[in-house]
Parts: structure tokens; sequence; C-alpha cells
């Protein structure tokens, strides 16, 4: 399959990664839009959160779990952070494989654009 966030997770193509275990994959985004920008995936290919059946709910918890600690890591747990994950082409989503944006380190704007 020619998905670019499987390719990272397969180390096929190059990317920081900050974090990886049996079943994600966290690393920088390329294009950061805050000083902490990093992105968490399953190691599974999911297109988007439309796509979750089921028997990924353990996963997803997962990803929050691991989404956490890197924001411990970097520091900004407890000043704060946001987590986004886009879904289809309205809000922007630009690589369907299903992932969660943590951003933080500056201050967050509501309503997000
Ligand atoms: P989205 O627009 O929500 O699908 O997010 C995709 C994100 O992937 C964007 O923030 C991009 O900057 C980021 N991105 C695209 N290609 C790469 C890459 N090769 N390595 C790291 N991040 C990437
Ligand atoms: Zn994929």
């Amino acid at each position: 399959m020619d998905c670019l966030f499987c390719k990272i997770a397969q180390k096929k193509i190059p990317a920081k990664i900050i974090y990886e275990d049996e079943h994600a994959v966290a690393f920088e985004d390329i294009n950061p839009q805050a000083p902490v920008h990093a992105l968490i995936i399953p190691k599974k290919h999911i297109s988007t959160g439309l796509d979750l059946k089921e028997e990924d709910n353990a996963l997803v918890g997962h990803l929050f779990q691991v989404a956490s600690r890197i924001a411990r890591e970097k520091g900004i747990a407890e000043r704060g952070f946001r987590l986004v994950t886009n879904t289809n082409a309205e809000s922007g989503q630009s690589v369907f494989h299903i992932h969660i944006h943590l951003l933080g380190g500056r201050r967050m704007h509501w309503p997000p654009g």
C-alpha cells in the first residue's frame, strides 16, 4: 500500500521518531505549527477516524496514552497542549493514515480556524 505514514512506521522513509512500541509510533511533524508538534500513529493502517472498528478501541486509548507520555517528556503537560485528529477534506486531512497531532509549547487559539 502506498501510504506515507505506513512507510515511516516501517522505516522505509526517514522521520524523527520520538517514541515507538509494538502498536504505535510517534515522530516530529515535518512542518511544525507549534514549538512541540508531534504525530502519533498506529502501526496498523487505518485511513480515518471513520474507519475505526470496535476492535480498535484499545488501540485508540493507547494512542492517547502515548500522547500524554510525550507531552510529559516534552515538559508541556502541566501548561497544556492540544490533540487534533483531522478527518476528511474540510478538516484539512492530507495524510490518510489516522494520526493524532500533539501541539503545544505556545498558547493555542480558539476557535481553531
Ligand atoms: P493532516 O493534514 O492532519 O493529515 O496532517 C498531516 C501532517 O503530516 C501535516 O502536519 C504534515 O506536516 C505532516 N507530514 C507530512 N509529511 C511528513 C513527513 N514525511 N514527516 C513528518 N510529517 C509529515
Ligand atoms: Zn498507512
